[in-house]
């Protein structure tokens, strides 16, 4: 494998950083890190100035095999089918111990290959990630099945909840650690095993983790990574001895694996996109509607799957708020993620930079009125920058209105009447959040109640945490991550009979 000059690398890395990312970065399977089978491998690059990072394995269908069958051992023979729950528990507590041991030294390696504020990946990606796992730790300790008072005679029946099995579990470059962490604690608290697929863009953070893993003492197979792209997620959910396949990713993705599943009757679940409303009422506290929306949809520089991508503000107010958030917009300081101050970092890369800088164009043509942004930035860097942008309309039927940009750019509407923006905010084919900014309780609930979406946000936007249920209606997904409802979708229930 070919290596990668340190003195590329950003200055601010710690020294515990450049060591991880200085190591051949090969796929975790079983107890050992291999190579792929045919020796591919590809780059991850830097998205603050496209420069290559580290080379890192690319798994085939050989290699998917392979983890495949380490898992399924894992989870038959290994010690992870008989151990104690609360062994799995403290295993758990462990993993997410040394996780947040290494906190700095994780983000710096997330901020490096996504491109986000380094405080953010810190606080958000890393703090989220260590959080989640906690909380999936309580529940092996908690899994229970039930005495049932059935009707038939001289009958005993009970009902166990069994692990459903070997888990393939494909992952996107957004928020990477998290989405292996939201991936990880529902499965391995329901005692199954995982094989985790991250994204092309963003393969190193899972690689570290599976690492931690072994070293918090995971039996070897329970956890194993596999790196590479499409063609290596295809291979993985295609693989006969999966169980269930979780997904995070684009809906067109989503929609191919849930029909592969479909064919093959695996258990799915699936996490999509979205293009979701944010809707300010007229007795809405301006400031903190702005802000809000602000970091609705400028977080991540906009590459989060609930971003607050449409804007509804009152006829009334729609000049005031627009005023506010162009302002807002315009003097957010963009930069390396890795670089104090950093507001908003890169796009992930040049494919992503492309596709948004593509739909801005398209809003230009189709006539709406760009207020802030609307450029690519820092364009000397060779990084993937997009300015914060703006757009005006008072058409629902734009591009811009409908599909998900999945970048920095918010397409704002006025409205009249609150049925009226109910109903043009449900006229989308996602579902996954929307929000409400008002100091009316009955108007934020009424519309609480008849907004189509997995997750309604009233006066804040965004919040999570590993108790409560996400995930969305229509085309952003099937089946929910977090809570008792994450839990179940890696637990198959076993009723069993008695004569007695
Ligand atoms: P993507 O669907 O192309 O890729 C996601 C993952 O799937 C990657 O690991 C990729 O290698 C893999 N993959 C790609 N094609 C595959 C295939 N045919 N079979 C199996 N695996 C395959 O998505 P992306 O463009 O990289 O990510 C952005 C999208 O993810 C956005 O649309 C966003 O809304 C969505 N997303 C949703 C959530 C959520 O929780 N609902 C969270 C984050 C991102």
């Amino acid at each position: 494998m070919p290596t990668v000059s340190a003195d590329t690398l950003p200055d601010a890395l710690s020294a515990a950083a450049r060591e991880f990312i200085a190591q051949p970065h090969r796929l975790l399977i079983g107890a050992e890190r291999v190579d792929a089978a045919d020796g591919r491998t590809f780059a991850t690059l830097d998205p603050a100035n496209g420069r290559e990072i580290a080379e890192v394995a690319l798994a085939g269908a050989e290699d998917a095999a392979r983890a495949v069958a380490a898992a399924r051992a894992a989870l038959v023979e290994g010690p992870w089918a008989t151990m104690p729950a609360a062994r799995r528990e403290r295993l758990m507590l462990a993993l997410a111990q040394a996780i947040e041991e290494r906190a700095r030294e994780i983000a710096q390696i997330e901020s490096l290959d996504n491109g986000k504020p380094v405080g953010l990946a810190q606080y958000v990606d890393v703090g989220g990630a260590v959080a989640h796992i906690r909380y999936f730790a309580g529940w092996p300790t908690k899994i229970e099945g039930g005495v049932l008072p059935v009707s038939a005679p001289n009958m005993h029946c009970y009902t166990r909840r069994e692990p459903v099995g070997v888990c393939a579990q494909v992952i996107p470059w957004n928020f990477p650690l998290l989405m292996a962490a939201w991936k990880l604690g529902p499965a391995l608290a329901a005692g199954c095993t995982v094989v985790l697929k991250p994204a092309e863009q963003t393969p190193l953070s899972a690689l570290r983790v599976g690492e931690l893993a072994l070293e918090a003492g995971f039996p070897p197979g329970v956890i194993n990574v596999l790196t590479g792209d499409a063609s290596t997620g295809a291979a993985l959910v295609e693989q006969p001895g999966i169980d269930k396949i979780a997904f995070t990713g684009s809906t067109a993705v989503g929609r191919e694996i849930g029909a592969k599943a479909g064919r093959a009757l695996k258990r799915v679940t699936l996490e999509l996109g979205g293009k979701s409303p944010n809707i300010i009422l007229p007795d809405a506290d301006v400031e903190a509607a702005v802000k809000g929306s602000f970091q609705a949809i400028y977080f991540n520089s906009g590459q989060a799957c609930n971003a607050g991508s449409r804007l509804f503000a009152p006829k009334e107010r729609f000049d005031e708020v627009m005023s506010a958030l162009a302002g807002a917009a315009k003097a957010a300081h963009l930069g390396p993620g890795l670089d104090a101050g950093t507001e908003l970092g890169p796009l992930v890369s040049a494919a992503q930079h492309e596709r948004v800088l593509g739909y801005i164009e398209s809003g230009r043509e189709e006539g709406a009125e760009l207020l802030a942004g609307g450029e690519a930035a820092l364009t000397g860097s060779g990084g993937y920058f997009v300015e914060p942008t703006l757009f005006a309309t008072t058409s629902d039927e734009l591009r811009i209105a409908r599909e998900e940009i999945f970048g920095p750019v918010l397409v704002a509407s006025p409205y009249d009447t609150l049925e009226e923006v109910a109903a043009r905010a449900n006229d989308s084919e996602y579902g996954l959040a929307a929000g409400v900014w008002t100091r009316d309780v009955s108007n934020a609930h009424r519309l609480a109640a008849m907004l189509h979406a997995g997750m309604v946000y009233i006066n804040t936007w965004g919040v999570a945490d590993p108790a409560a249920p996400f995930g969305g209606f229509k085309a952003s997904g099937i089946g929910r991550e977090h809570g008792h409802d994450g839990l179940d979708a890696y637990l198959e229930t076993k009723t069993v009979w008695t004569a007695l």
